[in-house]
């Protein structure tokens, strides 16, 4: 059980932790808001260390990453907890579970066993996905530099609420950043995942961006009555073109009733539809609705010339028109990491 990498020590035997937003303060004996990082004694530790929840060879597009090695397999591989508690997490069984269930059920993965089933079963890279990575923080940071040591890349699929100081802290050692922006207002991010301070999550992905060189996509999945007004569509996408530019991907995704949210409907596919637009006239060249295989936004299509490059139906990928970042057939720069 390590001690945390990122915490101060505070008096009376309290601490502070550093690795996400919440800046938990925690007595001696207590947990923080996630619960996977305890005060010993004045001593912050993480508790999950290496205890995995799930594990697969996932394609890159179930991320989804789509401007990403398309086409690759990534190690996927899940902890226990969340530092967010939203209404509608389709992971509630390992994100919220009971106290002692996460000990009972883990299997040990400990890094270097990720990397070797990473080769193993012909992955690319790991994903630290399914639950969310940083509140693994330490095993996420050590599996990364090994990672990148054996030549695999290396993805957070997250609710964007690291600090800018964990994020320093593994930037070197991680290519991409597949982060949730679950809407654009106050009440919203509180209603949903019972957090105020949302916009630090916004501040982070460009931080990925700009000091860290990460591939950043952007994913909403959009909820009947919660944030499917335009008001929020238009603030992301807004939001996305003028500080990660006109060519981060953004994933508009169906809801499907989930955990506390039985009671709403499925997004219509004219919701997608919309927000599609509303990303169009934003000036966003990529957006891709998700959770509806077959749609034909799954596809990637030059807007310079206006042909097909990636061929999509639901996870598969074909790459057909990409020289490296690049249309084959028009030299227009389409951000992608090949
Ligand atoms: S990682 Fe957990 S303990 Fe640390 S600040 Fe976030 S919620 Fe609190």
């Amino acid at each position: 059980m390590p001690e945390a990498m990122l915490y101060e020590k505070l008096p009376d035997s309290r601490v502070r932790c550093d690795t996400c937003q919440w800046r938990c303060t925690i007595n001696s004996g207590k947990s923080g808001v996630c619960r996977m990082y305890q005060n010993r004694n004045g001593v912050l530790h993480n508790l999950n260390y290496a205890k995995a929840s799930s594990v697969a060879a996932d394609p890159i597009e179930k991320k989804p990453l789509f401007h990403f090695y398309p086409g690759s397999l990534a190690f996927s591989i899940g902890g226990w907890g969340c530092n967010f508690h939203c209404q509608h997490c389709q992971n509630w069984e390992i994100s919220c579970p009971p106290d002692n269930e996460p000990w009972q059920r883990s299997q040990d993965i400990p890094p270097q066993m990720a990397i070797d089933l990473t080769k193993r079963y012909h992955c690319q890279g790991i994903a630290w996905t399914y639950n969310e990575p940083t509140i693994w923080f330490e095993y996420t940071f050590d599996s990364a530099k090994l990672a990148k040591e054996n030549n695999l890349y290396t993805v957070y699929v997250t609710n964007g609420y690291i600090t800018p100081e964990a994020l320093d802290t593994i930037g070197p050692y991680l290519d991409a950043w597949r982060v949730d922006i679950k809407g654009f207002s106050d009440a919203f991010y509180r209603d949903l995942a019972r957090v105020r301070n949302w916009r630090g999550i916004l501040e982070v992905a460009k931080r990925a961006k700009e000091k860290w060189q990460m591939h950043v996509e952007v994913i909403t999945n959009i909820i009947p009555t919660m944030n499917d007004d335009d008001g929020q569509l238009k603030g992301i996408a807004r939001w996305i073109k003028d500080e990660l530019g006109e060519l981060t991907p953004w994933h508009v995704t169906r809801f499907y009733p989930h955990h506390n949210l039985m009671h709403l409907p499925a997004t219509p596919i004219a919701t997608l539809e919309r927000a599609y637009n509303i990303g169009r006239e934003a000036g966003l060249k990529f957006i891709y609705a998700g959770n509806v295989p077959g749609h034909q936004s799954e596809n990637t299509v030059c807007y310079s010339c206006g042909k097909l490059v990636v061929k999509r139906f639901g996870y598969d990928a074909e790459t057909v028109g990409l020289d490296g970042s690049r249309c084959r057939f028009c030299g227009a720069e389409l951000n992608f990491r090949t």
